[in-house]
């Protein structure tokens, strides 16, 4: 037997808990208490037994004195981080000197009088009471020790407290929460679909929904005029840091509304989220700005508006030079953009510059141009391709002055955009540009409809086919689709799309118009979409809707990288949980009633 098995395990009887382990302080001085939880750390120092006992709500320090009761003080010793404990005790004020005044409970102990051990444990793989020390492996392994952790239990604590926020919120503006199903029809959102096969219904696969896009455009058809759902959302893509296969949206869908409607509601509810969450205000109305003006200013539609740097245009300023190189990307219908990093010019090393100038060539550009303007002038490859005049008006232009340092890249609009899009982020990260702690809104509008897809050969939808056409553009459909925006909209903090939606189309030709432009014929349509085409025709109110990514936002909002951290099971980035070892294989009966067989 070991030294743990020889360990009577108490029954907890009728004891019942009077306080949590946060909460006692030296207004209780005197008071019996009855505290439960784990042993956090202890110190034995033979007559007296200390131990910080430890719940989700606090520590508490307890003090096992021979004196006060000596089976208590006997038993104690054998106990070790983790166990699970239950103490009777009277709440006494620490010695002078002894106090902890960075705790709440710090001036105070618990007496004990009375001690029943609930548990013990194994030596956990980890400590819980520690810095982030074991891999991540290993955490996820033992998550559920890893959310023993307070600094982990307090996200999921705010997590908590921002759903019930945003229920609060949209239950008084008259939404209502409506499931919709898992097990149903593959809705596209640019993603695989994971798909699970019917027993019954052999050889017929539901698709687990990659939103309830088509499901809320029903109700709205169905008169509910207001719908909204804390939903869990399934996409199998290939994961990064920020995605999972399963993750959670706050979904929701109006009836007889414009963008406006959708976007106040927002608003709205992210100014109580800030407000009553964070302690913060943030400004209302929310800046906004079409998706054209982002590329153009900050190369991106998720524009980090938390610094400046922005884009400048130097086309007609390089026709005028002698480069080659650009006045060739001119002729070509492309542009010559910069950007001017203030001080750069010290910051960034030769060295540095060739880093940069091979994240631009990754980015897609040609390669990245740079000056850095001195006092006497320019230090650049290009100097001797510019006027002198020219050479000042590019500095005026650039906002450029001795010292900084301007980045300039040649291509077509798109790729010049993009990729000072991410130079712009990346020197900003280089040099702390950043302001910790600011939280910047802006909402990107009037996204394109449709794009080429290189790889398909066919035009796709930006957000997703059900997304109306801005109408002054309709008649470009036929002729000019890609010029052709869309009612949609994006909500972005801090560079990071939380959430984006659109008005959609409610007239049936419309969206029969729209699948066949995506080159969907009218058979395939009605195979997948035929029950929506269907809805539209028996009076489909106009209306739109907006979907929020709930861990993305609760990750900003808890100040964490990545929402792996704001999920209380997550999987890793090959999509597998290391808790359950899921997915894993099944009984070959079990594939049989299926009527399926794996090929390895
Ligand atoms: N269903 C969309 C998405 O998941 C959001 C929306 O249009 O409401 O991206």
């Amino acid at each position: 037997m070991t030294e743990n098995e020889e360990i009577k395990i108490d029954h907890l009887g009728d004891w019942k808990r009077t306080h949590d382990c946060g909460s006692l302080t030296v207004n209780d001085e005197g008071k019996e208490s009855v505290l439960m939880g784990w042993v956090n750390s202890r110190r034995d120092l033979g007559n007296l037994i200390f131990i910080d006992l430890r719940d989700r709500d606090g520590i508490t320090q307890i003090v096992f004195d021979p004196q006060v009761d000596g089976e208590s003080h006997e038993r104690a010793h054998a106990l070790r981080n983790e166990w699970v404990i239950a103490v009777k005790g009277t709440v006494s004020p620490r010695l002078k000197g002894q106090e902890n005044f960075s705790m709440p409970t710090g001036s105070i102990e618990l007496k004990v009088t009375g001690l029943k051990i609930l548990n013990r444990t194994e030596t956990p793989p980890f400590q819980v009471d520690g810095a982030v020390d074991a891999s991540e492996t290993l955490r996820l392994k033992y998550r559920y020790l890893e959310l023993r952790r307070p600094q982990v239990f307090s996200v999921f604590l705010k997590r908590h407290r921002i759903s019930a926020c945003i229920r609060e919120f949209l239950n008084g503006k008259g939404f209502m929460e409506v499931e919709t199903p898992f097990l149903t029809k593959s809705t596209p959102e640019g993603a695989r679909d994971y798909l699970v096969p019917s027993r019954v219904n052999r050889g017929l696969f539901y698709a687990l929904p990659q939103s309830p896009q088509l499901f809320k455009q029903l109700l709205m058809i169905g008169g509910f005029e207001r719908y909204y759902q804390i939903v869990r959302c399934f996409r199998d893509e290939d994961l990064r840091a920020d995605r999972q296969p399963e993750f959670t949206q706050v979904d929701l869908e109006m009836a007889f509304v414009n963008e406006d409607g959708v976007m106040e509601v927002f608003e709205e509810m992210m100014g109580k989220l800030f407000r009553e969450i964070m302690d913060r205000a943030i400004p209302s109305p929310i800046k906004r700005m079409e998706f054209q003006e982002a590329m153009d200013r900050f190369g991106t539609d998720r524009p980090d508006m938390r610094f400046g740097m922005e884009l400048i245009d130097l086309t007609d300023i390089a026709l005028r030079s002698d480069f080659r190189v650009f006045k060739d990307v001119i002729e070509d219908g492309g542009v010559v953009k910069a950007i001017t990093v203030k001080s750069g010019g010290a910051a960034f090393s030769r060295k540095n510059l060739d880093e940069l100038s091979a994240l631009a060539v990754e980015a897609g550009a040609s390669g990245l141009a740079w000056i850095k303007v001195n006092e006497d002038g320019w230090q650049s490859s290009l100097k001797k391709f510019f006027k002198d005049e020219d050479k000042n008006g590019l500095n005026e232009k650039s906002g450029a002055g001795p010292g900084d340092l301007i980045l300039i890249v040649a291509h077509k609009r798109r790729v010049a955009n993009e990729s000072l899009g991410m130079l712009r982020l990346e020197v900003a990260r280089r040099m702390e540009l950043i302001p910790v702690g600011a939280y910047e809104f802006v909402w990107i509008t009037k996204f394109p409809l449709l794009e080429y897809d290189e790889t398909e050969k066919r035009l796709q939808a930006v957000h997703h086919p059900f997304t109306a056409p801005v109408e002054e553009d309709i008649p470009l459909l036929d002729e000019q689709p890609e010029k052709v925006r869309a009612r949609a909209y994006d909500l972005v903090l801090n560079g990071t799309e939380i959430g984006g939606g659109s008005i959609r189309i409610h007239v049936p030709a419309v969206q029969e118009r729209m699948l066949s432009i995506l080159g969907i014929s009218p058979e395939q349509a009605q195979v997948k979409f035929g029950f929506l085409l269907e809805a539209l025709k028996y009076g489909a109110p106009p209306h739109g809707g907006m979907a929020l990514g709930f861990d993305r936002l609760v990750a900003i909002m808890a100040g964490v990288n990545s929402i792996r951290e704001v999920i209380a099971f997550p999987k890793t980035t090959s999509a597998t949980c290391l808790l359950t070892d899921a997915p894993s294989r099944v009984d070959e009966t079990q594939l049989k009633e299926l009527g399926l067989r794996t090929d390895s």
